[in-house]
């Protein structure tokens, strides 16, 4: 797979991951898998991990201005 913005190669990382839900909510997510571009940074998840993120976005309780959860696939 190749970077989308530069054309790089992406490895894989574990990374913590900001997520804005709604206007006022942000949730960090750790240890999140990820391909990241060698050369510029650009960070990509791959479907799956995306699919899986959003579920758990969806658990977070309401009205959290900020919350840490853990990815588990
Ligand atoms: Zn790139």
């Amino acid at each position: 797979m190749r970077c989308r913005v530069c054309g790089g190669e992406l490895e894989k990382r574990i990374l913590d991951l900001p997520f804005k839900v709604g206007d006022r909510s942000t949730i960090v997510v750790n240890d999140i898998p990820v391909l990241q571009c060698h050369q510029c940074g650009d960070i990509e998840l791959e479907d799956p991990v995306m699919a899986r993120v959003e579920e758990m976005l969806k658990t977070v309780r309401e009205g959290a201005r900020l919350e840490v959860i853990q990815f588990a696939a």
